[in-house]
């Protein structure tokens, strides 16, 4: 998935550990397989976006599963969230498959390619009976990149919990699944300040069961003319989003926190109401490097900001 996965285990029964981390590991790797867009390896997504428009094809379950769950948040984010990106992502270029020796791009692409590929996305999707998807026309094309993450991070705790690990944390590329405890104490999590990469703007201590995914401008990205652009793109522009440095989502599930990320991420501070409506938590900092959160961020966690006048969480 275009990054490293760390394992961390709290366990007492040492030959387990290791079974157990490779059986989570093989099963995030199954998930990246199934979903990845990139490589030769086909699968049902690939077959999928280059099919005939307007004609149904079958999708497996789990696929289809986590489709259903992809369409219900476009809807529910009101469109910052689209599962149907492929085209436009592929146009900026910022993910590539790894055995490619594509260049890194540097400058952004045409206004009316950006375009063309924008309206062939909107509303793009269709879902007919029985796990059976059709796309409306040729350039609309699926890409999970946003959830399927953390998707692999729900099912590879699933996995450690089925070989008995109580206490253990996931960490792909700084999108997170933690579950029980480090010990005596709770795990100890830094959230990544989005323009100094070295500092920590909070700490957050968490245990039991939580997700702490973050989604910023700040991984893949380049500059361009003085502007930043960047990988995470407005559906409704198909340009990169413009309001946010980094937005965190804490949440039970694992898949939630990355789809949600990406969505606050491209709503901005507007978003952050409907996060505590459905129940998570959230800390973005906006274009302005102010820092905002959820009301209810501090009941459940234990937050601390570094330097504490850093923070402004009026909204
Ligand atoms: P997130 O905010 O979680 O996601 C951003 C990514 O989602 C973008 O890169 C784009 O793909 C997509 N996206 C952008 N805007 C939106 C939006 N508004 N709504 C919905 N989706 C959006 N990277 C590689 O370079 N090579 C690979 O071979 C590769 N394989 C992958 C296979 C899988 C199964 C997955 C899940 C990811 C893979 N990646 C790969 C990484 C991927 O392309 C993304 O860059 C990465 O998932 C972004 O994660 P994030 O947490 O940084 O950002
Ligand atoms: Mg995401």
């Amino acid at each position: 998935m275009g990054t490293l996965v760390d394992f961390t285990l709290y366990s007492d029964n040492k030959k387990n550990a290791p079974i157990a981390i490779k059986a989570a590991s093989d099963e995030m790797q199954r998930i990246e397989q199934l979903f990845s867009i990139y490589g030769d390896q086909p699968n049902a997504i690939k077959t999928f976006n280059t099919s005939v428009p307007n004609t149904p094809i079958k999708l497996p379950d789990e696929v289809d599963t986590l489709l259903a769950q992809a369409e219900q948040l476009r809807r529910k984010s009101l469109g910052a969230f689209n599962p149907a990106l492929g085209s436009l992502n592929k146009l900026w270029g910022f993910s590539r498959s790894t055995d490619a020796s594509l260049p890194a791009p540097s400058s952004p692409p045409a206004t009316d390619q950006i375009s063309a590929l924008q309206a062939a996305s909107m509303h793009c999707i269709q879902k007919h009976h029985q796990n059976r998807w059709s796309r409306k026309n040729r350039d609309c094309k699926l890409d999970f990149g946003a959830i399927a993450k953390g998707y692999a991070l729900e099912q590879g705790m699933q996995v450690l919990k089925s070989h008995g690990i109580q206490n253990a944390i996931i960490n792909a590329g700084g999108d997170i699944r933690v579950s029980g405890k480090h010990g005596g104490r709770a795990w100890k999590i830094g959230i990544r300040h989005p323009r100094h990469a070295e500092k920590v703007i909070a700490t957050i201590n968490i245990e039991g069961d939580l997700s702490i995914v973050t989604s910023g401008d700040y991984e893949r990205f380049y500059i361009y003319k003085g502007k930043r652009y960047h990988h995470i793109l407005d559906p409704k522009t198909g340009m990169p989003a413009t309001k946010t440095q980094s937005a965190t989502v804490v949440t039970t599930n694992a898949t939630s926190a990355d789809a949600w990320s990406t969505a606050l991420f491209v709503t901005g501070l507007k978003g952050i109401e409907s996060i505590e409506k459905l129940g998570m938590s959230a800390i973005l900092i906006d274009a302005d490097g102010k820092i905002h959160t959820t009301e209810n961020i501090e009941s459940r966690l234990q937050l601390s900001f570094s330097p504490p006048m850093l923070r402004t969480s009026e909204h």
